[in-house]
């Protein structure tokens, strides 16, 4: 049975509102959202509320492994893009 991550999900909503950490975007439902792991699990991230983020899957799947800086970078030009 995969773990429910709707609790985690709220939390994050709850600290940094319902959208996208990399585009911005706003969700009517931030469930539908994927949780990503700002460091990455396989580059040693946690599990804890604080390296995680919600993001679009599309958007988690493009950031991949990038290292956190190079995330930030990727975020911070999107950001821009949409005009936020
Ligand atoms: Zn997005």
């Amino acid at each position: 049975m995969p773990k429910n991550r709707n609790a985690e999900k709220r939390a994050i909503v709850r600290r940094d509102g319902p959208a996208c950490f990399y585009c911005g975007r706003p969700r009517r439902n931030p469930l539908l959202m994927t949780i990503e792991h700002l460091e990455a699990r396989a580059l040693g991230g946690g599990n804890r509320i604080d390296n995680l983020r919600l993001a679009d899957p599309l958007c988690n799947k493009f950031a991949g492994r990038r290292a956190v800086a190079d995330k930030l970078e990727l975020r911070a030009k999107w950001h821009m893009a949409e005009g936020l």
